[in-house]
């Protein structure tokens, strides 16, 4: 029987651009590449995080930014616009990827047997 030892991959991607939306809808219109996020903004107050996965899958992912419900991801953006974002997205669907986002750069790591 052969073993398969899985080994973590990290790939860097950097958040190319950033929008600023007014509606989900909108940003779904928006995130056709890869490096593109889309920041929903429907009055104030940044609502979700809208985006392809960094894995290639081509998923869209919505990230809920609304300080409050039960789960609500961090949001900052640093003077020369890169965002940064905590906790880290574990997916638990799909591709399963697992990533950060610090300082305008997505960090994924991926599991590869090896
Ligand atoms: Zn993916």
């Amino acid at each position: 029987m052969r073993r398969f030892i899985p080994k973590l991959q990290l790939t860097r991607r950097p958040v190319e651009r950033v929008l600023r939306v007014r509606s989900q809808s909108e940003a779904r219109k928006q995130v056709t590449h890869e490096g593109t996020f889309a920041l929903v903004v429907p009055d104030r107050t940044p609502k979700s995080l809208v985006f392809q996965c960094p894995c290639g899958c081509g998923d869209v992912i919505s990230l809920n930014l609304m300080r409050g419900s039960t789960r609500a991801w961090r949001l900052s953006i640093s003077r020369g616009g890169r965002l940064s974002l905590s906790p880290s997205v574990d997916r638990t669907t799909g591709c399963r990827s697992h990533f950060w986002i610090i300082d305008g750069e997505v960090h994924l790591y991926r599991l590869r047997r090896a």
